[in-house]
């Protein structure tokens, strides 16, 4: 005879409210207070924002990642290329920017074939381009992340922000930036993909204040080690523009 057990069902208390579930992890996973993003029960868009979003990276691989994939983003949601992260690690070597620099026209055609990724010749051009600029950014600056650094002054900010309405879709700082690596020869890079870029790579802690990632976020940014400045950029970062311009596509933030 089989007897099928009914999983026990145990009550706890999240934030203010009483929820039902059969055990405290779920209970933590399901029901924890998060950034009320659309789309945040598919567990690899809520394990991205549980795990990654506004965690501090100095890696310049992972900055180089994030750069690439923003810039793909254009005009789709975040999500579809979160579900293509992993054929873009495979088609472009793992983000090393000294490979991507060096693609031939034979190798961009056979990106663009490839139906893992989003195949758009802007978007795989300006990846190809903009690794030939982080390259040499990186031999002026020591690192990609040292010549990011100055745009907050090396100090990456935490927010306080009620609700995802508050949260601005540009910031004076990530128009500077904009403009600086647009100088540079950097392409899909407008003022909303740097804010994006800061707010994913921890630059800024844009994490809403009820989410249970705030808090942690804004330890780990007290915590991480500032990049030195070993140079500054060579010429004067352009004052904070007023307003924010808006970049070509929209953040990795889902708006509310
Ligand atoms: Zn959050």
């Amino acid at each position: 005879m089989v007897i099928a057990l009914q999983p026990r069902r145990i009550r706890i208390v999240v934030g203010s409210e009483k929820v039902e579930c059969t055990s405290e992890l779920d209970a933590v996973v399901e029901h924890v207070r998060r950034c009320g993003w659309p789309m945040l029960d598919e567990p690899l868009y809520r394990e991205y924002h549980d795990k990654e979003w506004g965690v501090p990276l100095h890696d310049d691989r992972f900055l180089f990642e994030f750069l690439v994939l923003e810039g793909a983003q254009a005009g789709l949601s975040w999500y579809t290329i979160l579900r293509k992260r992993e054929n873009y690690r495979r088609a472009f070597d793992g983000f090393d920017p000294k490979k991507v620099a060096k693609y031939d026209q034979r190798k961009v055609d056979r990106l663009l074939s490839d139906p893992g990724i989003v195949r758009n010749r802007l978007k795989v051009n300006s990846a190809v381009q903009n690794a030939k600029a982080f390259v040499k950014v990186q031999e002026e600056f020591g690192s990609f992340d040292d010549y990011l650094g100055n745009f907050v002054g090396r100090r990456p900010k935490t927010n306080r922000w009620r609700t995802l309405k508050d949260v601005p879709a540009v910031t004076p700082e990530a128009s500077a930036m904009s403009k600086d690596l647009v100088s540079r020869g950097f392409g899909f890079v407008g003022p909303t993909i740097c804010y994006a870029h800061m707010q994913a790579t921890g630059m800024v802690n844009d994490h809403v204040t009820s989410c249970f990632r705030h808090k942690e976020i804004a330890h780990l940014l007290r915590a991480s080690p500032s990049p030195s400045a070993r140079r500054r950029p060579s010429s004067p970062l352009t004052p904070p523009e007023a307003g924010g311009g808006g970049g070509a596509c929209r953040s990795p933030i889902p708006s509310p």
